[in-house]
């Protein structure tokens, strides 16, 4: 069976676990490098990208998460976890470190410029309509050549500038969402990214 590892320095770590073992995975919490060392796959949760960025560098995982990543493991980002695999983050703090990974710049705290929370109908590429749940959330500015996009806000009302904004995207082995599949019971999000581990091991 495969292992995927929930990056669990902080943010809603207890979640994902569950949405994982629900998609038939082992789902185990990682704090050191050699855990980290032991698993197939990982999820860096939704929480807050300056801290989880800054406590990746006091438990010596920054380097090693990385370069696991560079090196072909599949990791799936919500929110923060979205903000830690960009490439490229506007709004962020100057001493925010960034895993990379995802060729795309993403604009942190987009949707908190309007309101701090918000919910759409989303049409997500090979999953379906998805009930999404933002929190803070950033939105994906722009990406590169050979990103895929799978989701974008629908033009509405009460969706005001982020109307059409990416949210969620795919680049070969790295899968992330603006918002939460994890808080809202939908475990196909998770299943899409277990389908992507298994294929990858
Ligand atoms: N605003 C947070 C950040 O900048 C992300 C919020 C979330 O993960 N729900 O990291």
């Amino acid at each position: 069976m495969s292992v995927v590892g929930v990056l669990a320095l902080q943010g809603d770590v207890r979640e994902h676990l569950v949405s994982l073992a629900e998609a038939d995975v082992l789902a185990r919490p990682i704090r050191r490098p050699e855990e980290l060392a032991e698993v197939d796959g990982v999820v860096l949760p939704g929480g807050e990208s300056t801290t989880i960025s800054r406590l990746l560098e006091t438990f010596e995982l920054l380097e090693p998460l990385r370069q696991r990543i560079k090196d072909g493991m599949p990791a799936y980002g919500s929110c923060a976890g979205m903000i830690l695999l960009a490439d490229q983050v506007l709004d962020g703090r100057p001493d925010q470190h960034q895993l990379g990974g995802l060729d795309i710049v993403v604009r942190r705290n987009a949707f908190g410029r309007q309101v701090d929370s918000f919910e759409a109908e989303l049409d997500f590429t090979e999953v379906g309509p998805v009930h999404a749940v933002f929190i803070r959330a950033p939105w994906v500015e722009s990406v590169g050549e050979g990103v895929e996009v799978l989701a974008r806000v629908p033009e509405s009302a009460e969706a005001g500038e982020a109307a059409g904004r990416i949210v969620a995207v795919r680049q070969g082995h790295v899968l992330a969402t603006s918002f939460h599949p994890e808080l809202t019971g939908d475990g196909r999000v998770h299943r899409l990214f277990v389908d992507m581990v298994r294929s990858a091991s």
